[in-house]
């Protein structure tokens, strides 16, 4: 039966930022235009098309936290105290390199943040509607999305034009069906690609400055499981397969991904923000560009939208298309949204899919680990 192996020259996800960081300072030094970013809702098109890049500025890890606690309450969101806490100390090359942010309010913690974190930097700030379906938020959505594409072009003293914009989403439309692309390789049973390479893979690939080389570098890699699973895994017996879902999980991709997969499990999917929510879902390339990016970042199934059973329908989708066994549920401390949702995600696992869920509470440091193990090895081996 396959092990957890990674590929010769694996590049870790702290590589991967490091590389990234010596890239983006070449970039700000020959004058181009950088614009930080927090969240799946956030329109990358628009930047694109202002000839800007956006670089993730989402904490992973805990370094940054005691700072951030002189100023925002210890039982917070660890993705959001290590966010602030990065910015607030300089010491996040990203966030230092940002000409501007763009921002969301999604959950309480973050937009508060915000407010903050617009002391240090401008911040352009986009509010949500609190569900997608309620009286006018599309149109609400569409007056915000219009609002970036001002702010970015008085920000920059450029002019975004419509033709701009529609080759954006031609190029992010491409990025996405190849990022999906890699995703799906782990469709295959058993997977030839382990849930810490693609967790790592997607979050490092996503400081490619350049989308044409990321989208060739997932292309390439694509094939390449594919042809090892042809060759080695076809036909072998496979380890149970886990989804994951919940919180976005880059912050405890070693915590938890790697640790799984060391149990004796393999991570095949993540119904998250480090999975294909919105990779699946391109943009309509026939419409007006506004509207057409408006509809679609609001079709994204973060719990912060109430009601949210686009979630559930995702969840059922991936489960079969997958082949998983098990649902594991990641939820960082203080994330009420993810939190309470997670009533209706066991019930709807366990009950409609009849397949076993755990759900893990945590942050970003090491002391839980020993019992993150302890709980991660009962319940694979009950799926074995
Ligand atoms: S989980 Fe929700 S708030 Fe967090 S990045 Fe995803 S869409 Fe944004
Ligand atoms: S994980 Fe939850 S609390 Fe943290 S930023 Fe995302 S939605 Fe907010």
């Amino acid at each position: 039966m396959p092990e957890f192996h990674l590929p010769e020259h694996f590049e870790t996800y702290p590589e991967a930022r490091k590389k990234a960081f010596l890239t983006l300072k070449e970039l700000k030094e020959q004058g181009h235009r950088i614009v930080g970013v927090f969240c799946t809702y956030t329109p990358w098109e628009l930047i694109e098309a202002a000839d800007a890049t956006a670089v993730i500025l989402c904490g992973v890890g805990d370094d940054a936290i005691p700072a951030a606690e002189t100023r925002l309450p210890q039982n917070l969101c660890p993705l959001i105290k290590a966010s602030y806490g990065l910015a607030l100390t300089d010491r996040c090359p990203f966030f230092y390199f940002s000409d501007m942010v763009l921002a969301e309010t999604t959950c309480d913690g973050k937009k508060k943040m915000y407010e903050l974190m617009s002391e240090l930097k401008h911040c352009h700030i986009m509010q949500l509607p609190p569900g997608k379906t309620g009286v006018k938020a599309l149109e609400f959505w569409k007056a915000e999305v219009v609002s970036v594409k001002e702010d970015l072009e008085q920000f920059y003293g450029i002019t975004i034009t419509d033709e701009r914009i529609r080759q954006a989403i031609h190029l992010r439309n491409r990025e996405r069906k190849a990022v999906l692309d890699f995703f799906e390789v782990a469709r295959l049973k058993p997977s030839p690609v382990s849930g810490y390479e693609i967790n790592t893979v997607i979050a490092a690939t996503d400081f490619y400055p350049n989308l044409e080389e990321k989208i060739s570098y997932l292309t390439r890699r694509t094939q390449e499981l594919k042809d090892l699973y042809e060759k080695e895994y076809k036909g072998k017996p496979s380890r149970p397969r886990i989804l994951i879902t919940g919180c976005p999980t880059n912050g405890v991709m070693d915590k938890i991904i790697r640790r799984i997969e060391e149990l004796g499990a393999d991570v095949v999917g993540f119904e998250n923000c480090c999975g294909p929510r919105e990779k699946k879902d391109p943009i309509d390339e026939t419409k007006d560009p506004i509207t057409a990016i408006a509809e679609k970042y609001l079709r994204v199934n973060c719990s912060v939208m109430s009601p949210n059973p686009g979630r559930l329908e995702a969840l059922d989708v991936q489960i079969d298309e997958y082949q998983a066994d098990g649902v594991v549920e990641v939820i960082l401390h203080a994330c009420h949204t993810f939190g309470i949702e997670s009533y209706n995600v066991k019930k709807f696992v366990t009950e409609e899919k009849k397949i076993p869920y755990l759900m893990i509470n945590t942050d970003y440091s090491s002391g839980d680990q020993a019992q993150i193990d302890t709980r991660l090895s009962a319940f694979i081996e009950m799926l074995s």
